[in-house]
């Protein structure tokens, strides 16, 4: 692979020159030198390192056309993609989920832990059709997988052995979904004792109802502590914590920060799925993430759903994400512009572990040109990912065109 120069771009407010070479950043500084370097003038834009997905689910996209989806007094998202995932099959599921990868490189995205739906219902032609994406996508995506128990581990006596097997297929996380169990606590239990024999991280889809009595995040933390798993635990939804009281909610919030738990917000399906019976209020139920970030926690923000009766416009445009995250979350002054990025970016590589990345010498070079100057106008504009750039290649160009006609 020969180098490759950007000339210009703009780096922690500073237009600098970046070289790459061998897939990692050889280089920044004010003039280098190009060489025999491929050039590339990115004059004034604002270079990222790639965008990083921390919770999404690609086995169940694109199947909102399958489904009437949500109206009021019928079945739950749940329910109505229980009934569907019957019907999928590893083909289905692999053209369902390329789709999303697709558009997700085309959007910025160089890292992606997927969830992948292990259960009575579709059993492992997940993990089957996963695992071939991957290999498929090496150099172009990092897909990092999750065997996930969406329909909890109680309910059906296979589920339990299912994730094992998962794990063993190469799937390197466990994720947990205390809520689709009576039995929360127990659900719990199990995924830590499980998660410590095989050796792996684990993720929770937890607190996602209105009902303070069902919380989990402080039990999760205080296990993560015990079990000396501090910052190999991540929670996704937390919606819970906009209806504790105060107090209550500063006394979760520390011992989160305590165990170290990465946060993962999902703004935009709380926001399409929350408090659809509440007849008086809207609870938008999105996790407190100014309020968390200010405590010291690591949080991200992430797509989850994708053309689905959870998301029915769910896409993987992860800027679009930093804008409902902002939108939802009265996240709107110059700092918070500053930093929503971040969310995105580097705390989403820090959540799920990703070495050596950044916008540093020696760091990969995974990056991403927007067509702006700053953060707040990348997401003002929902500026043109006008390169991403993955290990050192160039995976995709993009150009918006206008024309106006004002005369
Ligand atoms: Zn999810």
């Amino acid at each position: 692979m020969s180098d490759l120069l950007l000339r210009g771009g703009i780096v922690d407010g500073r237009e600098r020159d970046i070289l790459v070479r061998d897939g990692r950043i050889a280089r920044i500084a004010e003039r280098i030198d190009a060489g025999a370097a491929e050039v590339i003038d990115v004059g004034g834009k604002l270079v990222l390192p790639g965008f990083v997905e921390t919770h999404i689910h690609p086995d169940k996209a694109f199947i909102a056309d399958r489904t009437q989806g949500l109206r009021a007094g019928g079945p739950t998202a749940q329910t109505l993609v229980a009934e569907l995932k019957k019907t999928f099959t590893v083909d289905d599921i692999y053209q369902r989920a390329r789709k999303v990868m697709e558009l997700a490189v085309r959007h910025g995205c160089t890292s992606m832990r997927a969830h992948v739906e292990i259960d009575s219902f579709v059993e492992l032609r997940g993990v089957e059709a996963m695992r071939r994406l991957q290999a498929d996508l090496i150099g172009v995506l990092d897909l990092e997988l999750i065997a996930f128990a969406q329909e909890g581990i109680f309910n059906d006596g296979v589920t339990k052995d299912l994730l094992r097997e998962g794990v063993k297929m190469g799937l390197r996380w466990l994720g947990g979904c205390p809520y689709m169990d009576k039995d929360q606590r127990g659900q719990i239990d199990w995924f830590f004792e499980t998660a410590q024999e095989l050796g792996v991280p684990l993720d929770f889809h937890a607190d996602s109802s209105d009902d303070p009595a069902l919380l989990t995040c402080d039990y999760i933390a205080e296990h993560t502590i015990k079990r000396r798993m501090q910052g190999r635990v991540t929670v996704g939804h937390l919606c819970m914590l906009d209806v504790l009281e105060p107090p209550h909610r500063a006394q979760v919030i520390a011992k989160l920060r305590e165990a170290r738990i990465h946060v993962i917000s999902l703004p935009a399906t709380e926001m399409h799925v929350k408090a659809r019976t509440d007849t008086r209020r809207t609870w938008r139920g999105v996790a407190r993430l100014g309020e968390l970030r200010e405590a010291g926690l690591n949080v991200a923000v992430s797509t989850n759903n994708i053309v689905n009766p959870f998301t029915p416009y769910g896409h993987p445009d992860l800027l679009r994400q930093a804008l409902v995250a902002a939108l939802s979350m009265h996240l709107g002054n110059l700092d918070q512009m500053a930093w929503l990025l971040e969310l995105i970016t580097t705390n989403a590589a820090q959540a799920i572990g990703i070495e050596g990345y950044g916008l540093a010498e020696g760091c990969r070079a995974d990056l991403v040109v927007l067509d702006a100057r700053d953060s707040a106008q990348a997401i003002t504009e929902q500026a043109e990912k006008l390169y991403v750039i993955k290990n050192g290649r160039v995976v995709a160009r993009n150009r918006r065109t206008n024309e106006l006609s004002l005369s």
